[in-house]
């Protein structure tokens, strides 16, 4: 419905596909995480054995699902992708486990949305390269192990604290990808501005890099509108004053925040009192899925301070008020 809607079930864009990343030089930010992941890969390599299975979590469109191509091409292999909730059955895990080669890699998003039985036959697949199938049913029923190549898992999550415990302890140390920071993006949309072939002045970079809420894929689309823009009003050049201009007819303001973020905090504090409020009494005041919230506007609403989540439910802070040009009532203050 919005601008930010990208649950991970989305297939990639092609725009999504033409910017992303080849490889690890390319790929700005998220530094210790991206050591890690060279040194990883440097080692299996030398040893020439399958890179180990690799967690990859954080809020969408920071980059999980581009480490996962790029660890592919570092290790020169093959990636296949598939996603949590799309695994419905046994035999769909089973499909594609038995379609990998060695070393392959088998990218799985929003893992914490597989279904606790493929859980079960994912376990074995993973520590022992082997699946264990039942076929038949009654008292025919029997189990046929079959032998897979040494493949890598990379599973990308949303919410880390979902993943199931067992899970968890089949990775080695998740990779906690973080917001970017504005240099970061600035440096992300003059790298897209370059491929798109769009000229870019980078104060124009720097105000759309400014809105993006830390995140590369926000960053790499709203420069698609603000292009689309400076062609129609602006000949073609993005200044900053062209980005801002653009993005305010967005109804993104100047930290950020979107109509839905306002929708927001405005429920939080006038229907519910300023909180604490559960989050599923947010999603049905602004009427939003539950998940988008969670997974993509509360991170962000967080880390900038506006809300926060306490465990008797979400709270406005007085940063909240203030966005929406009301009094801080006495209580919130600090
Ligand atoms: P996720 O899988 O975490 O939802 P993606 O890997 O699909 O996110 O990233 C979304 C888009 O953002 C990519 O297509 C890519 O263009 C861009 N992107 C993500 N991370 C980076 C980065 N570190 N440097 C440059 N571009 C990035």
């Amino acid at each position: 419905s919005n601008f930010y809607d990208q649950t991970a079930a989305t297939p990639d864009s092609p725009f999504d596909v033409a910017l992303r990343p080849p490889d690890f030089s390319e790929f700005a930010g998220q530094e210790r995480v991206k050591e890690r992941l060279m040194l990883m890969v440097e080692a299996a390599r030398q040893r020439g054995e399958t890179l180990t299975h690799v967690l990859l979590c954080g809020p969408p469109g920071l980059g999980k699902t581009t480490l996962a191509h790029i660890l592919a091409t570092a290790m020169g292999s093959k990636l296949h992708s598939a996603s949590g909730p799309q695994i419905e059955r046994a035999g769909d895990l089973a499909g594609i486990l038995t379609n990998l080669q060695e070393r392959d890699i088998l990218f799985i998003d929003e893992i914490h949305r597989l279904h606790p039985s493929i859980e079960e036959y994912l376990y074995p697949a993973m520590e022992d390269f082997r699946l264990d199938i039942i076929i038949d049913q009654g008292p025919k029923a029997r189990t046929i192990r079959l032998d897979l190549p040494p493949f890598t898992l990379v599973g990308a999550t949303t919410r880390a604290g979902m993943l199931t415990a067992p899970m968890r302890g089949r990775f080695g140390i998740p990779n906690r990808l973080d917001y970017y920071t504005v240099d970061e993006l600035k440096g992300i949309l003059m790298r897209s501005a370059g491929l798109m072939q769009v000229d870019m002045r980078p104060e124009g970079a720097a105000e759309v890099a400014r809105r993006s809420r830390g995140t590369p894929r926000v960053a790499n689309h709203l420069l698609r509108w603000v292009r689309d823009y400076a062609q129609v009003r602006a000949q073609n050049i993005i200044t900053g004053e062209v980005g801002a201009a653009a993005l305010t007819m967005l109804d993104i303001d100047e930290d950020g925040l979107d109509e839905m973020d306002k929708r927001i905090l405005d429920a939080i504090i006038n229907k519910f009192n300023g909180g604490p409020v559960g989050l599923n009494s947010v999603a049905v005041a602004v009427h939003e899925d539950a998940s988008t919230l969670e997974d993509v506007h509360e991170p962000y609403l967080v880390m900038q301070g506006y809300v926060k989540r306490t465990p008797r439910g979400r709270v406005a802070m007085p940063a909240a008020y203030k966005k929406l040009g009301l009094p801080v009532p006495i209580t919130s203050r600090d």
